[in-house]
């Protein structure tokens, strides 16, 4: 039987660890969204294409072909077949994909390519993202929504950035989460039938236990 876990929640929460983790650990296939999202941030730098022009950007939605892996212990992500898993992590794509993943031509090309990949796990999938639970897999059999508080956050997130200062990490994070929870199309948003885990207080190891005694009731 084929299970489908929904985790959303704004940046530097542990979704990524989390989900990962929690794929590996009941055999489920694993999606990371955001870095579709930043795939194609990271095509449309590559190309050329205005970020800060919505119109120029949907008009090159559909140039980009963009591949998933979804193996928990090795996600994988290829644009035009190149591997792109280092370049999508960029200061430059983090300042730039919540402006290409408010434009309504790419969240309906993304979330399409998002339902077709849940929809073809073997076993099921935990996909993880800001719009999961709303939107792109609403009859979702789990749906969690990760919080913490900006400080942990920024804390966490300045952890895994080499020589990263504290207080910018924070502001470009809460200014990202703003963008994102704000725009018209999907905005990041806890789902009504979402199990709201406020991570501050927990370590990753708890906070992985309590999302599969979820998935397991
Ligand atoms: O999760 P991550 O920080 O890699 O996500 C990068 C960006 O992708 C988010 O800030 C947001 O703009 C966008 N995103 C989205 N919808 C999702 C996942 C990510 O708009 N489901």
């Amino acid at each position: 039987e084929s299970v489908i876990v929904a985790i959303d929640g704004p940046s530097g929460t542990g979704k990524s660890s989390t989900s990962k983790a929690v794929a590996a650990k009941l055999g489920l296939s694993y999606l990371d969204t955001g870095a579709q999202y930043r795939a194609i941030t990271w095509w449309m730098i590559d190309n050329g294409v205005d970020v800060g022009d919505p119109a120029a950007v949907a008009d090159a939605a559909g140039k980009p072909v963009i591949v998933s892996g979804t193996d928990p212990s090795h996600p994988t992500i290829t644009v035009d077949g190149v591997d792109v898993s280092g370049p999508i992590r960029t200061q430059e794509v983090t300042s730039k994909v919540s402006a290409v993943s408010a434009v309504p031509e790419i969240r309906a090309r993304i979330t399409d390519l998002q339902r077709s990949i849940a929809a073809t796990a073997p076993h099921g999938i935990v996909v993880e993202g800001r719009d999961i639970g709303t939107t792109v897999l609403p009859d979702a059999d789990l749906k969690i929504f990760l919080t913490a508080s900006p400080e942990a956050r920024a804390a966490r997130r300045a952890g895994e950035i080499k020589g990263a200062d504290v207080a910018a990490t924070r502001e470009a994070l809460v200014r990202r989460d703003a963008a994102d929870s704000s725009r018209k199309t999907s905005p990041l948003a806890k789902a009504d039938d979402a199990v709201e885990v406020d991570t501050t207080d927990l370590t990753l190891q708890q906070v992985i236990e309590c999302v599969v005694t979820f998935v397991e009731e």
